[in-house]
């Protein structure tokens, strides 16, 4: 996977990106991060500067697209095709789990990233294939969801986290919240760990899982519920829960 990243703050993304597993495995060559710096596309007689002020007046400044396009066409060069170009915008569809998974396929990415008042539409309507927020809320740029999109991208490529850390089940999977964790010590401040996690039984380990994880979809994130893919068991126990509901 080799992420690209377009921006006015390189070093932000260096700086987010090169540490614990991330960082690991982009100095194990499975991943690669190149932050580019869209003022060093800045017309020389500007002197670096990249936005301007809004036609049709309004606050705040707009990055400018000519610089934008250059930094994009350089890169376009030295990849040797269209690559897919996501500009972080909280006007785009927000992120979630399935689209990392579709982006983990890619061979590279390339992240916009806006700032001020956002970029002129002309470069974006040029360049950008996927317009993506990561919430209904306003950041001052767009590096930190492009950090959090290619944190979420890199846990799915294949060698990035070890057995330990692996993604085999997690939240969001199948539409489902995962389970309660535990560690050691079995008894915390006087809290036990749940016995059928000690019993060794791995049938019952398994059940209390998936019980656990549809009480929580249940009662946190009820909405990702009629995505999910239940079976006659996990409905049966959904009613069961609903009932109860209704009855306290
Ligand atoms: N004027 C824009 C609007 O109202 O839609 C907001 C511009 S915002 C202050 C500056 C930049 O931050 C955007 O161009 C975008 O790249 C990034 N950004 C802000 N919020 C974001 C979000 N929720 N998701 C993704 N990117 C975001």
């Amino acid at each position: 996977m080799n992420y690209h990243v377009l921006t006015l703050f390189p070093e932000m993304i260096l700086a987010g990106m090169n540490t614990s597993i991330i960082g690991r495995a982009i100095e194990k060559g499975l991943i690669s991060l190149e932050a580019v710096n869209i003022r060093d596309y800045a017309e020389e007689k500007r002197k670096g500067r990249v936005d301007d002020y809004p036609y049709g007046g309004g606050a705040g400044m707009v990055m400018q697209a000519e610089p934008v396009y250059a930094a994009y066409a350089a890169l376009e060069k030295k990849i040797g095709k269209k690559p897919r170009v996501i500009y972080l915008n909280p006007q785009g569809q927000v992120f979630r789990q399935p689209l990392a998974e579709e982006l983990a396929q890619e061979e590279d990415l390339v992240f916009l990233c806006g700032h001020y008042e956002g970029i002129d539409e002309r470069v974006l309507e040029e360049i950008v294939t996927d317009h993506v927020s990561v919430g209904d809320y306003v950041l001052t740029g767009g590096e930190l969801p492009a950090m959090v999109m290619m944190d979420a991208i890199s846990r799915l490529v294949p060698g990035v986290l070890n057995n330990e850390e692996s993604a085999q089940f997690e939240s969001f999977q199948d539409n489902l919240l995962e389970y309660p964790q535990y560690s050691r010590p079995e008894e915390w401040r006087g809290k036990k760990v749940p016995a059928v996690l000690l019993s060794g039984h791995h049938g019952n380990v398994e059940q209390w899982r998936r019980e656990q994880s549809l009480r929580r979809t249940f009662e946190r994130r009820p909405d990702l519920l009629e995505r999910a893919n239940l079976s006659v068991k996990d409905r049966k126990y959904l009613e069961n829960l609903l009932a109860f509901e209704i009855e306290t």
